[in-house]
């Protein structure tokens, strides 16, 4: 029997240790990749620290120990199931980690991503059967993956890039479900960090005629406009206003107390004629207030609407009101279909889609555990953590 190391968490709150393990087999559906890039999210530390198994009572979200972790897997396929029929050993991949059961409701009427059971192999999720049927996250040198799940890559897109996709589908996938296009106007709220700056990339590549950010950092606000001059601007917004009212922003209804006019509504509506975004995308990070996403929605025009994919956890004080009579739409999104992939390295390849803007910080195997303390140390989205299994030295 082969064997590769593996990264293995055995114990929450402790390091990874590198073991090793049996390659596994692929069974007839599924694929083995050898990986040659994970992408490493700063969220996993949050994850291998159990933050997530502490917000359900009986850690049902969390995989069993020792778990191999890695979300965003990228490589070469070694060898395929005998029920494989189109992909082949040789092949460029990325594996898509979304898993769901395949057999309910929701995944026999082609919804997979409404499944009760949907998971995310090598992070976690809601179906311990999946997690332990694919127990192989990225930070392993082999990985088994169901044949669906691949994004064939090509060769335009390096590893690297292709370890990235989590992030850049999920802005996709978010953007495609406000409408983000051609004569679209677009607020990312918080444009410099990882999804925000995906999610601007992407927006350029579909055609939205002017993309509006926020940010704290003004000088990675700066770097982010250089990326399309003529259609991006910033505004740094370093303190959010205590007060969060519709009135602000102009709407009707639902204003408490004297309402000052907030500066970053402002200036989104004269950069609009006046009118307000057509969409919005919440990209805030971990520990955002609730206000600081409630002055974004306020940016939207009448009819407008905003997909939310950032990490703010505090209740949004919404008035209903406000949300009718302006007819608001608001919709959460999760992560993005293979399908949704595969757009986006066509896009890649085309070159409407420019990857080139990412700083690939590349480490071994060995050191994923210094990688993930050292994430805090970055350039706002252009960094991007790769692990490299093919060095486990
Ligand atoms: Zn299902």
């Amino acid at each position: 029997m082969a064997t590769m190391i593996a990264a293995r968490l055995h114990a929450y709150g402790q390091p990874m240790t590198l073991d090793r393990i049996d390659v596994p087999e692929p069974r007839p559906t599924d694929v083995l990749v050898e990986v040659k890039a994970c992408g490493v999210v700063p969220n996993l530390a949050r994850v291998v620290s159990n933050f997530f198994g502490m917000l359900t009572p009986d850690n049902k979200m969390m995989p069993p120990l020792p778990a191999i972790f890695g979300l965003d897997p990228a490589g070469v396929v070694a060898k395929v199931g005998d029920q494989v029929w189109q992909v082949r050993a040789g092949e460029r991949v990325y594996v898509n980690p979304a898993r769901s059961c395949g057999s309910c409701r929701m995944c026999r009427s082609g919804q997979a991503y409404d499944c009760p059971s949907w998971t995310l192999q090598g992070y976690f999720g809601r179906s311990q059967e999946i997690m332990r049927a694919y127990p192989y996250g990225g930070l392993a040198q082999f990985i088994t993956a169901p044949a669906t799940a691949l994004v064939k890559l090509p060769d335009s897109v390096s590893f690297e890039a292709a370890a990235r996709l989590g992030y850049f589908g999920t802005a996709y996938a978010a953007m495609k479900k406000i409408g983000v296009g051609p004569g679209q106007t677009l607020l990312i709220n918080g444009i410099s960090g990882q999804l925000g700056l995906n999610a601007a990339q992407l927006a350029l590549a579909m055609g939205a005629t002017k993309i509006l950010g926020t940010g704290r950092n003004a000088a990675l606000l700066d770097r982010v406009k250089k990326l399309a001059p003529e259609r991006i601007e910033v505004l740094s917004v370093p303190n959010a206003p205590s007060q969060s009212s519709p009135a602000s922003g102009g709407g009707q209804g639902g204003g408490s107390g004297p309402a000052q006019p907030d500066p970053l509504v402002v200036w989104a509506r004269t950069l609009t004629d006046g009118y307000g975004v057509d969409g919005m995308i919440d990209c805030l990070p971990p520990g955002a207030p609730a206000s600081a996403m409630m002055r974004a929605l306020y940016c939207l025009r009448r009819g407008g609407r905003a997909v939310n994919v950032g990490a703010v956890m505090e209740t949004l004080p919404i008035n209903a009101f406000w949300l009718m009579t302006n007819r608001i739409g608001l919709q959460g999104s999760v992560w993005f279909t293979t399908g949704e992939g595969e757009d986006m390295v066509a896009m890649a390849a085309a070159g409407t889609l420019d990857l080139s803007v990412l700083e690939h910080r590349v480490a071994p195997l060995s050191q994923v555990n210094e990688a993930l303390a050292g994430m805090d140390n970055r350039d706002g989205g252009f960094t991007n953590f790769v692990i490299d299994p093919t060095r486990a030295d």
